[in-house]
């Protein structure tokens, strides 16, 4: 009936690091949103929309062996055995072009990794990472995606009563810098090798035949991270929960909680709720990547080499190109963003000038570079004060000096987005789901950032919020 292609690699490795168990049955499922474009890519037939039991996970599709994976994680810096405790993976999907994507549902149940909790999701946070998620895939950052969310047709209990709600996530793997922290853990030593062995073959078979194929996998591990990461800044996005749990091996940015996009650029901007020291504040995350990523070289020390010393100086020294190759990647990143295809670092200072002059005028970060990309920089409200007009000025006279194949004005459309998940048009499309099940705004929000580098959109879209509907915070809601 349905053509998944499941092959369970994961549930081959020891049972340390899962538990096989069934999600919860949800009494009354109803559909809420389907993405019918990933539908096609994963080579899934679009009619499985129309059995949403399966999609809550009261039906099994043919093939799956649904399981809770084990980790572990620093939250907030503090080590804690985690796993999941709201989500089951249902197997693994390998599409017609042999792609191996995890299907998981979030929100389907407790499992023995639940602790307190009531493995359950709520209908607003599903559909929030649903829509952070999508906007990021389309802005092309490397992200785990979201093919469909349904009501339980149960209650849960947060602060208030809320509608509960599962969704489906897609990911290239569920191996996290914790899921590495879990195994050397564990009694068995031989399982952080089984593990990294996994990951290779799963994310970098290139590594395997390499003289030390385990430091080859933190090589990996840290430049996919530090590419990941600067990409998270050049489009203000900041996750929120960079705990070592929520970082991926593949490099795809994972879990959606309080995450939110910067409006107005200011480098200390913090959205979470529970972030009350800044720790994962936007001008935190290169450094927090750096944390974390030392805690997974910290668990490949054994397999890097026979003799500690040694194995310790050679994560250092990896661990030390993470800064180089974030700052190669972030100066790229920002040098496109305003238009040079490989800016030098004196061109760079116009970046720093320019991102010194957004935060002093206290400028939107999205809408300025976009203004910058169609050439109506000089129409802003903004061009009036003097310390920008001089600095579009030196812009012009070394974007004359260039020569480049791309068109700047094209490179620049490319990659400054026009139209970013506002917090505030977020926040309105899911409260008039989860009040009033009215999906008009959802639905029109979802079709505006699945489309972000035009600016043929409703001006709501394309401009920051009114002031008084700015969004300061974001709640986890789990
Ligand atoms: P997250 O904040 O989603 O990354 O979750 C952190 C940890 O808490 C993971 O181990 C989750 O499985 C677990 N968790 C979060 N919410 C719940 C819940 N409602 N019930 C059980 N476990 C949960
Ligand atoms: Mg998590």
């Amino acid at each position: 009936m349905f053509n998944f292609n499941f092959d369970n690699t994961f549930l081959k490795l020891s049972d340390d690091f899962y538990e096989q168990c069934e999600p919860q049955s949800s009494s009354n499922p109803v559909l809420v949103i389907f993405n019918s474009s990933l539908a096609e890519q994963l080579n899934i037939d679009s009619n499985i929309q129309n059995h949403v039991d399966y999609l809550v996970g009261n039906q099994q599709f043919p093939g799956s062996a649904p399981a809770a994976h084990a980790y572990a994680g620093h939250q907030f810096g503090h080590f804690t055995m985690l796993g999941d405790g709201r989500a089951h993976v249902l197997g693994e999907h390998v599409t017609e072009g042999n792609e191996r994507f995890d299907i998981q549902l979030k929100g389907s149940g407790r499992t023995i990794f639940s602790r307190s909790g009531d493995g359950r999701a709520t209908l607003g946070p599903m559909l929030r990472e649903y829509i952070i998620s999508e906007a990021m895939h389309h802005l092309n950052i490397p992200t785990t995606r979201s093919l469909a969310v349904s009501r339980t047709g149960e209650d849960v209990y947060r602060e208030t009563v809320l509608p509960g709600a599962v969704l489906v996530r897609i990911a290239k793997s569920n191996l996290r810098v914790g899921t590495f922290e879990y195994a050397v853990r564990t009694e068995d030593k031989d399982n952080i090798k089984v593990l990294a062995d996994y990951a290779i073959q799963r994310h970098y078979p290139e590594c395997a035949d390499d003289l030390n194929p385990y430091l080859s996998l933190l090589n990996k591990v840290i430049v996919q991270q530090a590419a990941l990461i600067a990409k998270w800044q050049a489009v203000g996005f900041i996750h929120g929960v960079m705990n070592t749990d929520n970082m991926t091996i593949s490099g795809e940015t994972i879990d959606y909680g309080p995450c939110a996009f910067m409006d107005i650029y200011k480098p200390s901007t913090v959205f979470s709720s529970i972030d009350h020291q800044g720790r994962y504040a936007y001008h935190n995350q290169p450094g927090i990547g750096l944390w974390n990523l030392t805690r997974f070289a910290e668990t490949l020390i054994p397999l890097i080499d026979s003799d500690e010393t040694k194995a310790i100086q050679y994560a250092e020294t990896a661990l030390k190109a993470y800064q180089d190759t974030y700052v190669q990647q972030y100066q790229l990143r920002f040098g496109q963003k305003i238009g040079f295809e490989n800016i030098n670092p004196q061109d760079f200072q116009l970046v720093i000038d320019l991102l010194a002059i957004l935060e002093k005028h206290h400028l939107d970060f999205t809408s300025t570079f976009r203004a910058l990309a169609t050439n109506t920089f000089k129409n802003q409200s903004f061009f009036k004060h003097d310390d920008i007009q001089q600095w579009y000025k030196e812009w012009l006279n070394s974007m004359d000096n260039q020569n480049q194949s791309t068109d700047s004005y094209t490179l620049m459309k490319s990659v400054n987005p026009a139209v970013i998940p506002r917090n505030h048009l977020v926040e309105e499309a899911l409260s008039d789901m989860v009040l009033a099940n009215d999906d008009t705004k959802l639905i029109q929000l979802l079709s505006a950032i699945t489309n972000p580098f035009s600016d043929d959109h409703d001006a709501q879209y394309l401009n920051p919020a009114p002031p008084s509907e700015r969004v300061y915070q974001t709640y986890c809601g789990t």
